[in-house]
């Protein structure tokens, strides 16, 4: 096999890891024509928010693109006909103090395909973070990416240098993993989760009853855990996607849920779908999320039984609104921070904001403006002082119309069994 440099096996393995989107967003393209400052590759930079909420720049990349798994929808999977590489801990180890010394970055982002077995490839993933801080004493961000199945102690180990984990769900239900990931299993994966979320609990009980100084307190992945879901591989509606990040987040505490929407690539496997899922779907799952995580909003709520895929033409807040006109108006000097939180077209932000404000005063048209709501967009959903909404908007709006997903599939679709 042919020997790549450490350069070659950085494109082919920071490229590979831009599929993974648990780790927030990847660089954009962009070459400077040689007059010019600046030039982004695309690949191997993305950026995180650390607990604080600051923003990071991580190099992102897999340890390896080899596995020996088979899932239909990944371009890494065992049957893919790609170039593989394979980064030894030390030369990832190397790469990130180099980037990091270079000020490049501030993070490691590291995920891996899996080889030998899910205990090995966890095995090297924690070599690289155990050599970052025990040996070179890196400081910086720590994202590890957990191999479901790997041994809990592995996962115990994983969190004392990593400062978030996360093991991907993949696809949204069992019967999805059972079609596009035979050798994965849901069980598996939240049996993983479940460790992390009680080492995580245990390490935060030990700090309480500790006397020992701050930066001797014992840690556990202090950024949480997240997870991935590739969106639109099959034909799963989104209140079954919704449900099952409600579940999620109820039951491990997860701090991020990613959704990639599927993208078709050449020689796809003939379950998959013929089309990429819409980019506005993936956008509207991550509306309907912060509805779950900011908004008060419960699962079931975001969508009907009736009616279970988001519209695509407007937020789910509005489409909420608009099946609910029994909810409106909501008066902004009186209304609880739940109601207020309802509102289409305002933000958790202004909520607080105006919450503080009607102590003081009663909030006009005007005030609303200049806490730079759209005022246009809110008018009909909430009485001010100065205004009661006039438009028939609120009681004669319909139900949000059904939004037409399954087009993505094949008339006849293997994965409905209708071959
Ligand atoms: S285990 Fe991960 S890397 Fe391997 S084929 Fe499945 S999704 Fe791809």
């Amino acid at each position: 096999m042919q020997q790549l440099t450490v350069q070659q096996k950085l494109e082919i393995l920071a490229d590979a890891a831009k599929y993974d989107a648990s780790c927030a967003s990847s660089g954009a393209k962009r070459a400077n024509n040689g007059k010019g400052v600046g030039h982004t590759d695309g690949t191997g930079i993305c950026h995180s928010y650390t607990p604080d909420g600051r923003c990071v720049s991580l190099l992102k990349i897999l340890l390896t693109n080899f596995c020996t798994y088979d899932c239909v929808f990944c371009v890494n999977r065992v049957s893919s006909d790609i170039q593989r590489a394979r980064f030894t801990p030390e030369e990832v180890v190397n790469l990130t103090l180099d980037f990091y010394k270079r000020n490049y970055i501030e993070g490691l982002f590291l995920s891996s395909g899996i080889i030998q077995s899910p205990d090995y490839t966890m095995e090297q993933l924690i070599q690289v973070a155990k050599l970052l801080r025990t040996v070179h004493h890196f400081g910086g961000y720590i994202h590890l990416k957990t191999i479901p199945g790997a041994d809990e102690r592995l996962v115990a180990q994983a969190g004392k240098w990593a400062d978030r984990l996360s093991a991907n769900i993949e696809l949204p239900t069992q019967q999805d993993l059972v079609q596009l990931a035979p050798e994965k299993k849901s069980t598996i994966i939240e049996g993983t989760m479940g460790q992390i979320l009680a080492h995580s609990d245990e390490a935060k009980e030990a700090s309480i009853r500790s006397h020992l100084p701050r930066h001797m307190l014992p840690k556990f992945a202090p950024a949480g855990q997240s997870t991935q879901m590739v969106v639109g591989a099959t034909a799963t509606t989104d209140r079954e996607i919704i449900q099952r990040a409600g579940a999620l987040y109820g039951n491990y505490k997860l701090r991020r849920i990613y959704y990639t929407g599927f993208s078709p690539y050449p020689e796809a496997d003939a379950r998959l779908p013929l089309k990429a899922a819409p980019l506005m779907r993936e956008h509207r799952l991550y509306q309907a999320d912060w509805l779950m995580r900011y908004y008060g909003f419960a699962p079931d709520e975001i969508t009907s039984e009736a009616n279970p895929e988001l519209s695509l033409e407007e937020d789910p807040k509005t489409s909420w609104a608009k099946a609910h006109p029994e909810f409106f108006p909501v008066d902004v000097n009186v209304a609880p921070r739940e109601s207020l939180l309802r509102v289409p077209g305002i933000g958790y932000r202004n909520v607080e904001r105006i919450l503080n404000i009607r102590r003081y005063h009663r909030l006009s048209i005007e005030d609303l403006r200049k806490l730079n709501v759209r005022v246009k967009h809110v008018a009909a959903w909430i009485t001010a002082a100065d205004h009661l909404p006039t438009s028939p908007l609120v009681s004669a709006s319909p139900l949000p119309s059904p939004t037409a997903q399954l087009d993505l599939f094949a008339a006849a679709s293997a994965l409905s069994g209708a071959l």
